[in-house]
């Protein structure tokens, strides 16, 4: 599947790391390339996920190699089942399978538990009894070490501590396990970190088992390790945490060689926010519907606005992978879509603003049918049939009373107009109610004009139109969205990201007409509404006989490369 999307991942600094690793030989030899995606399952994923799957997956593919999927679950603060089952399903329907390489990081507890005993044996970790308060005081500087009273605590006593810790005589806090590295490292990650903690909490996957859980820095190399993983891809961030990553997988006595961590930037996109933390806010406040609500950078929430796996895989080929930071404008993705959609997509009509048109001269209780093309550039999806009577719903922006500078569509007296493959048509008047306002536009149409190229092959000055036959017209609510956020950089400096949401970012049209084919539209396809933009069913509020349609992105493309 992953190749029929797009043609895979061009070479990367990764790739080159890689390359490097495969051609010096070594622990590598003969190895399998062997990557992971590690999500913690205290949320939806997003489109900065997707790049990391992407990255993962797609390194994978191209060196013939296999990717895990692991629920990294060493944090029982927020993680929830809900989210394991949400997170295979949106990584599924972006074209990766990670085959029955499924996994918990809790699943290790019991041997990460072994490996910090271990350390403790080794001399190289220690029960520590700082208070949060101590350790802040004791932390040191870039010129001052820090220091802890316990460094050198007996081992004997850290073995005993650290198996109370473990069978729950300690309330949270009192105290952690820390290696012993080095309290003058320049790196403060170094300075020996805390690698367990007490946490009386119950914990999705392993109940209440246990009340002390490994610190990320700690369970991450020993996860890796033990899957075998070979290239362990991450973001930035960790960068800094590498020595303590290898200093991990150096000192416990894992079977397997060790792992290479490889960092690269991760992806931020303008008018949105990308952390699971703000994410969740804005769901828990009720600010979104929820995760999926489509104005969300979530892939559920880009699913439901209507992108494709084929527009996301795109984006994220393009975009490249690279150690620098940046931001990736919105538009760039909606740029992605657009070209899938515009390839793909079936053109249907639609009319989101409805008014009413009457075709003076065209016989009462007549109709007939045309058909219409379903995709100009692909041919072989045929076209299908819509009918066409007396009385159309057209776009109530088509007409104007009284014309403005080169307004070429319907007015008294106007030019002619060509119906979507229909007629040729010209406006001869309309109608309004007490208030002035127009209630219905009066047209006449040409006969011999069939298909919409008049018969004496005279030129046509106005518009092409859509329009929607009412006699069968289905009713319809559209939802047209903007940006989540007005500022495009909400949570940049000292912002309140709460503060920049578009107060515009959701409009909704009911009483919209589409043609009656839609009754049998599935939530996976996906539509141009001529003239307006790509749109599909709301997965979640669209039901047989009360449609609604999202539009995932309009028509016209601002974006410049
Ligand atoms: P968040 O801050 O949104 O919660 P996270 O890094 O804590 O993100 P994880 O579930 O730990 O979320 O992420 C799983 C993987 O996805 C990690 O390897 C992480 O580096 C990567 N990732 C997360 N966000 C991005 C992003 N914006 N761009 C690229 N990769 C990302
Ligand atoms: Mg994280």
């Amino acid at each position: 599947m992953a190749e029929e999307l797009n043609a895979g991942m061009a070479q990367n600094f990764i790739h080159d790391f890689i390359d490097e690793d495969i051609a010096q030989g070594g622990q590598y030899a003969g190895k399998q390339v062997h990557t992971r995606f590690p999500p913690e399952p205290n949320g939806y994923l997003h489109i900065g996920h997707a790049k990391a799957i992407f990255v993962d997956f797609g390194t994978a593919e191209k060196y013939g190699g296999i990717c895990n999927l692991r629920m990294d679950d060493t944090n029982p603060t927020k993680e929830d089942e809900e989210f394991v089952d949400a997170i295979q399903e949106d990584i599924h329907w972006l074209g990766y399978d990670w085959g029955d390489r499924f996994f918990y990081a809790s699943d290790y507890f019991e041997k990460m538990y072994e490996y910090a005993v271990e350390l403790i044996q080794k001399g190289l970790a220690y029960v520590c009894e700082l208070t949060p308060e101590e350790f802040k005081e004791y932390r040191g500087d870039v010129v001052t070490p820090a220091r802890s009273p316990w460094r050198d605590r007996p081992i004997a006593e850290s073995l005993d501590l650290f198996a109370r810790m473990r069978a729950g005589e300690f309330p949270n806090g009192k105290y952690t396990l820390r290696a012993k590295i080095d309290l003058a490292s320049g790196n403060f990650n170094m300075r020996d970190p805390v690698i367990y903690r007490i946490n009386h909490m119950r914990h999705h996957n392993t109940g209440d088992k246990w009340c002390i859980y490994p610190m990320y820095d700690f369970a991450h190399p020993i996860e890796d390790a033990l899957e075998g993983i070979t290239h362990s891809l991450c973001t930035l961030e960790f960068e800094d945490h590498r020595p303590l990553y290898d200093w991990v997988a150096e000192n416990v006595s894992i079977p397997y060689h060790k792992p290479r961590q490889i960092e690269f930037a991760r992806l931020g996109i303008n008018y949105t926010v990308m952390s699971k933390r703000k994410l969740r806010q804005l769901v828990e406040e009720g600010r979104v519907s929820g995760w999926d609500d489509p104005r969300m950078p979530t892939i559920c929430g880009l699913r439901r606005r209507g992108y494709t796996p084929a527009a996301i895989r795109a984006f994220s080929e393009r975009n490249g992978v690279s150690k620098a930071a940046s931001t990736v404008e919105f538009g760039f993705l909606e740029h992605c879509l657009r070209e899938d959609l515009n390839e793909n997509a079936r053109r249907v009509m639609a009319v989101l603003r409805p008014i009413k048109m009457v075709i003076t001269n065209y016989p009462v209780g007549q109709s007939e049918t045309f058909q219409v093309e379903n995709n100009p550039n692909r041919p072989g999806d045929g076209t299908r049939e819509v009918t066409f009577s007396r009385e159309l719903w057209v776009e109530a922006e088509d007409f104007l009373p009284e014309p403005v500078p080169k307004y070429k569509r319907l007015y008294p007296g106007g030019p002619e107009c060509r119906l979507k493959g229909a007629y040729v048509i010209k406006c001869v008047g309309y109608e309004t109610d007490e208030n002035g306002n127009v209630t219905e536009i009066k047209a006449e149409y040409d006969p011999d004009s069939k298909g919409g190229d008049p018969a004496d092959g005279r030129k046509i000055k106005g518009a092409t139109l859509h329009w929607v036959d009412a006699a069968t017209a289905l009713d319809a609510e559209v939802r047209l969205y903007d940006n989540l956020f007005s500022d495009p950089e909400p949570d940049a400096g000292d912002k309140n990201f709460l503060d920049c949401l578009n107060p515009n970012s959701l409009e909704v049209l009911v009483g919209c007409k589409v043609e009656a084919g839609l009754a049998d539209a599935a939530v996976s396809d996906r539509f141009q509404f001529m003239r307006q933009g790509y749109f599909c069913l709301d997965s979640r509020d669209s039901k047989p006989g009360a449609l609604v349609f999202n539009r995932a992105v309009s028509l016209k493309d601002s974006f410049k490369a």
